[in-house]
Protein backbone atom coordinates (compact mmCIF):
# COMPACT_ATOMS: atom_id res chain seq x y z
CA UNK A 1 0.00 0.00 0.00
CA UNK A 2 1.29 3.28 -0.96
CA UNK A 3 2.27 6.03 1.71
CA UNK A 4 -0.38 7.81 2.69
CA UNK A 5 -0.05 11.47 5.17
CA UNK A 6 -1.33 10.54 8.60
CA UNK A 7 -5.12 11.48 8.84
CA UNK A 8 -6.34 12.69 12.27
CA UNK A 9 -8.70 11.26 15.10
CA UNK A 10 -11.91 13.25 15.16
CA UNK A 11 -13.86 13.78 18.40
CA UNK A 12 -17.06 14.96 17.53
CA UNK A 13 -20.61 16.24 19.78
CA UNK A 14 -23.43 14.77 18.04
CA UNK A 15 -26.26 16.12 19.63
CA UNK A 16 -29.77 15.71 18.52
CA UNK A 17 -30.49 13.17 15.79
CA UNK A 18 -32.18 16.61 13.86
CA UNK A 19 -28.41 17.27 12.79
CA UNK A 20 -28.72 15.00 10.32
CA UNK A 21 -31.24 17.13 8.15
CA UNK A 22 -29.71 20.61 9.52
CA UNK A 23 -27.69 23.28 7.87
CA UNK A 24 -26.16 24.79 11.22
CA UNK A 25 -23.30 26.38 12.77
CA UNK A 26 -22.05 22.51 14.17
CA UNK A 27 -23.04 20.97 10.74
CA UNK A 28 -21.45 22.80 8.88
CA UNK A 29 -18.01 22.82 10.77
CA UNK A 30 -18.37 18.66 10.22
CA UNK A 31 -18.77 19.41 6.18
CA UNK A 32 -15.84 21.60 6.27
CA UNK A 33 -13.59 19.25 8.15
CA UNK A 34 -14.41 16.46 5.54
CA UNK A 35 -14.25 18.25 2.46
CA UNK A 36 -10.38 19.23 3.88
CA UNK A 37 -9.27 16.07 4.45
CA UNK A 38 -7.21 13.84 1.81
CA UNK A 39 -9.79 10.81 0.92
CA UNK A 40 -9.50 8.71 3.66
CA UNK A 41 -9.57 4.69 2.73
CA UNK A 42 -12.29 4.16 5.35
CA UNK A 43 -14.02 5.39 8.62
CA UNK A 44 -13.71 3.66 12.32
CA UNK A 45 -16.61 5.18 14.61
CA UNK A 46 -16.85 4.58 17.93
CA UNK A 47 -20.30 5.78 18.29
CA UNK A 48 -21.71 6.58 22.14
CA UNK A 49 -24.84 4.52 20.73
CA UNK A 50 -23.41 1.47 20.48
CA UNK A 51 -22.42 0.70 23.62
CA UNK A 52 -23.12 -2.74 24.92
CA UNK A 53 -21.37 -5.90 26.81
CA UNK A 54 -18.32 -6.38 24.60
CA UNK A 55 -15.89 -4.99 22.27
CA UNK A 56 -17.49 -5.98 18.68
CA UNK A 57 -16.89 -4.55 15.46
CA UNK A 58 -19.06 -4.32 12.18
CA UNK A 59 -17.75 -6.60 9.78
CA UNK A 60 -20.83 -6.72 7.34
CA UNK A 61 -19.90 -5.38 3.65
CA UNK A 62 -23.07 -2.94 3.98
CA UNK A 63 -23.94 -1.48 6.84
CA UNK A 64 -27.38 -1.06 7.64
CA UNK A 65 -28.67 2.98 8.61
CA UNK A 66 -30.04 1.93 12.11
CA UNK A 67 -32.68 4.35 13.47
CA UNK A 68 -31.85 3.89 16.89
CA UNK A 69 -34.60 6.43 18.73
CA UNK A 70 -38.37 7.14 18.50
CA UNK A 71 -40.65 10.47 18.92
CA UNK A 72 -38.49 11.95 15.59
CA UNK A 73 -40.22 13.24 11.96
CA UNK A 74 -40.62 10.64 9.52
CA UNK A 75 -37.70 12.28 7.52
CA UNK A 76 -35.69 10.94 9.73
CA UNK A 77 -36.65 7.81 9.83
CA UNK A 78 -36.71 7.51 6.42
CA UNK A 79 -33.14 8.93 6.23
CA UNK A 80 -30.60 6.24 4.86
CA UNK A 81 -26.78 6.42 4.68
CA UNK A 82 -25.93 4.49 1.54
CA UNK A 83 -22.29 3.46 2.89
CA UNK A 84 -19.98 0.09 1.92
CA UNK A 85 -18.41 -1.71 4.64
CA UNK A 86 -15.07 -2.89 5.17
CA UNK A 87 -14.72 -6.38 6.10
CA UNK A 88 -11.06 -6.62 5.76
CA UNK A 89 -10.49 -3.56 7.99
CA UNK A 90 -12.93 -4.80 10.59
CA UNK A 91 -10.46 -8.11 10.60
CA UNK A 92 -7.62 -5.71 10.98
CA UNK A 93 -8.81 -4.00 13.88
CA UNK A 94 -9.75 -7.61 15.69
CA UNK A 95 -5.72 -8.43 15.09
CA UNK A 96 -4.46 -5.04 16.19
CA UNK A 97 -6.82 -5.02 19.83
CA UNK A 98 -5.77 -8.48 20.35
CA UNK A 99 -5.23 -10.25 23.13
CA UNK A 100 -8.73 -7.87 23.67
CA UNK A 101 -11.46 -10.17 22.31
CA UNK A 102 -13.20 -8.37 19.17
CA UNK A 103 -16.27 -10.18 18.07
CA UNK A 104 -16.93 -9.75 14.18
CA UNK A 105 -20.52 -8.40 13.88
CA UNK A 106 -22.92 -8.95 11.23
CA UNK A 107 -25.92 -7.65 12.85
CA UNK A 108 -25.61 -4.00 13.45
CA UNK A 109 -25.06 -1.31 11.08
CA UNK A 110 -24.43 2.40 11.90
CA UNK A 111 -26.23 4.32 14.33
CA UNK A 112 -27.29 7.78 14.61
CA UNK A 113 -24.07 8.54 16.54
CA UNK A 114 -22.56 7.62 13.57
CA UNK A 115 -24.56 8.80 10.27
CA UNK A 116 -25.54 12.06 11.64
CA UNK A 117 -21.98 13.44 11.17
CA UNK A 118 -21.36 11.42 8.08
CA UNK A 119 -23.70 12.78 6.59
CA UNK A 120 -22.25 15.97 6.59
CA UNK A 121 -18.72 15.31 6.77
CA UNK A 122 -18.89 12.53 3.64
CA UNK A 123 -21.95 13.93 2.07
CA UNK A 124 -22.94 10.72 -1.11
CA UNK A 125 -21.06 8.36 1.46
CA UNK A 126 -17.87 7.63 -0.65
CA UNK A 127 -15.66 6.33 2.43
CA UNK A 128 -16.37 3.03 3.37
CA UNK A 129 -17.30 2.85 7.30
CA UNK A 130 -17.32 0.19 10.26
CA UNK A 131 -18.43 0.64 13.92
CA UNK A 132 -16.90 -0.74 16.83
CA UNK A 133 -18.54 -0.86 20.06
CA UNK A 134 -18.05 0.15 23.35
CA UNK A 135 -17.69 -1.82 25.89
CA UNK A 136 -19.83 -0.70 28.95
CA UNK A 137 -18.16 -3.24 31.56
CA UNK A 138 -14.50 -1.72 30.85
CA UNK A 139 -12.68 1.20 33.09
CA UNK A 140 -11.66 4.86 31.16
CA UNK A 141 -8.72 3.35 31.25
CA UNK A 142 -9.37 -0.16 29.10
CA UNK A 143 -10.96 2.54 26.37
CA UNK A 144 -7.69 4.72 26.89
CA UNK A 145 -5.48 1.91 26.05
CA UNK A 146 -7.94 0.80 22.92
CA UNK A 147 -7.65 4.28 21.29
CA UNK A 148 -4.00 4.41 21.90
CA UNK A 149 -3.92 0.40 19.99
CA UNK A 150 -5.57 2.07 17.41
CA UNK A 151 -3.75 4.97 16.46
CA UNK A 152 -1.63 3.20 14.16
CA UNK A 153 -4.28 3.11 11.95
CA UNK A 154 -4.35 7.25 11.32
CA UNK A 155 -0.85 6.35 9.15
CA UNK A 156 -2.70 3.93 7.29
CA UNK A 157 -5.49 5.79 5.74
CA UNK A 158 -7.91 5.43 8.77
CA UNK A 159 -10.15 8.07 10.06
CA UNK A 160 -10.82 7.55 13.50
CA UNK A 161 -14.64 9.32 14.46
CA UNK A 162 -15.35 9.20 17.67
CA UNK A 163 -19.30 10.79 18.15
CA UNK A 164 -20.46 11.39 21.75
CA UNK A 165 -21.04 14.83 23.63
CA UNK A 166 -19.43 16.31 26.28
CA UNK A 167 -22.07 16.95 28.45
CA UNK A 168 -24.89 15.59 27.68
CA UNK A 169 -28.45 15.25 30.14
CA UNK A 170 -31.80 14.49 28.33
CA UNK A 171 -33.31 14.78 31.44
CA UNK A 172 -33.14 18.32 31.96
CA UNK A 173 -32.56 19.20 28.43
CA UNK A 174 -34.97 22.25 27.08
CA UNK A 175 -36.53 22.17 24.04
CA UNK A 176 -37.13 25.50 23.35
CA UNK A 177 -34.34 26.53 20.59
CA UNK A 178 -33.00 29.71 22.68
CA UNK A 179 -32.65 28.00 26.05
CA UNK A 180 -29.66 29.31 27.80
CA UNK A 181 -26.88 26.75 28.63
CA UNK A 182 -26.96 25.65 32.54
CA UNK A 183 -23.89 27.15 34.23
CA UNK A 184 -23.04 23.51 35.34
CA UNK A 185 -22.71 22.61 31.56
CA UNK A 186 -20.66 25.57 30.73
CA UNK A 187 -18.46 24.98 33.44
CA UNK A 188 -17.84 21.27 32.82
CA UNK A 189 -17.67 22.14 29.05
CA UNK A 190 -14.60 24.78 29.52
CA UNK A 191 -12.89 22.28 32.20
CA UNK A 192 -12.34 19.74 29.84
CA UNK A 193 -11.72 22.22 26.95
CA UNK A 194 -9.06 23.40 28.66
CA UNK A 195 -7.64 19.88 29.69
CA UNK A 196 -7.98 18.94 26.37
CA UNK A 197 -5.79 21.92 25.03
CA UNK A 198 -3.52 21.39 27.71
CA UNK A 199 -2.86 17.59 26.55
CA UNK A 200 -3.86 16.88 30.04
CA UNK A 201 -5.35 13.31 29.67
CA UNK A 202 -5.13 11.78 33.16
CA UNK A 203 -7.51 14.51 34.03
CA UNK A 204 -9.99 13.75 31.34
CA UNK A 205 -9.26 10.06 32.27
CA UNK A 206 -11.10 10.54 35.48
CA UNK A 207 -14.02 13.37 34.69
CA UNK A 208 -15.68 13.02 38.35
CA UNK A 209 -12.60 14.86 39.68
CA UNK A 210 -12.93 17.96 37.68
CA UNK A 211 -15.39 18.93 39.91
CA UNK A 212 -19.48 18.84 40.80
CA UNK A 213 -20.82 19.80 37.66
CA UNK A 214 -19.49 16.26 36.00
CA UNK A 215 -22.02 14.67 38.10
CA UNK A 216 -25.27 16.73 35.74
CA UNK A 217 -22.90 16.54 32.71
CA UNK A 218 -22.52 12.83 32.62
CA UNK A 219 -25.12 11.26 34.27
CA UNK A 220 -24.40 8.32 31.77
CA UNK A 221 -21.23 7.38 30.65
CA UNK A 222 -21.58 6.42 26.82
CA UNK A 223 -21.17 10.22 25.63
CA UNK A 224 -18.35 10.92 27.40
CA UNK A 225 -16.37 7.88 26.67
CA UNK A 226 -15.65 7.99 22.99
CA UNK A 227 -13.75 10.96 24.13
CA UNK A 228 -11.26 8.64 25.83
CA UNK A 229 -10.68 7.04 22.21
CA UNK A 230 -9.77 10.03 20.43
CA UNK A 231 -7.51 11.28 23.36
CA UNK A 232 -5.96 7.63 23.39
CA UNK A 233 -5.64 8.05 19.51
CA UNK A 234 -3.40 11.17 20.30
CA UNK A 235 0.14 10.79 18.81
CA UNK A 236 3.24 12.88 21.01
CA UNK A 237 3.67 14.89 17.97
CA UNK A 238 -0.42 16.09 17.91
CA UNK A 239 -2.31 18.86 18.80
CA UNK A 240 -5.53 19.22 19.91
CA UNK A 241 -7.77 21.74 17.37
CA UNK A 242 -11.27 22.84 18.63
CA UNK A 243 -13.43 22.90 15.45
CA UNK A 244 -16.71 23.72 16.89
CA UNK A 245 -18.60 24.31 20.18
CA UNK A 246 -21.55 25.53 22.11
CA UNK A 247 -24.17 24.13 23.99
CA UNK A 248 -27.54 23.11 22.81
CA UNK A 249 -30.99 22.51 24.42
CA UNK A 250 -29.04 24.10 27.71
CA UNK A 251 -27.42 20.65 28.54
CA UNK A 252 -26.00 19.18 25.52
CA UNK A 253 -22.38 20.20 24.57
CA UNK A 254 -21.41 20.22 20.77
CA UNK A 255 -17.60 20.67 20.99
CA UNK A 256 -16.16 18.98 18.53
CA UNK A 257 -12.39 18.67 18.04
CA UNK A 258 -9.72 17.50 16.21
CA UNK A 259 -6.91 15.51 17.31
CA UNK A 260 -3.69 16.18 14.45
ZN1 LIG B 1 -26.30 10.66 21.15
Amino acid sequence: MAETARLPAVFIGHGTPMNTLADNAWTTAWRRFGASLPAPRAVLVVSAHWYVDETAVTAMPVPPTIHDFYGFPAELFAYRYPVAGDPALAGEVARLLAPVAVRLDDSWGLDHGAWSVLAHMFPGAPVPVIELSIDGRQSADFHYQLGRTLAPLRERGVLLLASGNIVHNLRLMRRTGDAPAFPWAGEFDAAVRERLLQGDHAALLNPFALGESARLSIPTPEHYLPLIYAIGAQLDDDRVEILTDGIDLASVSMLSFVVR
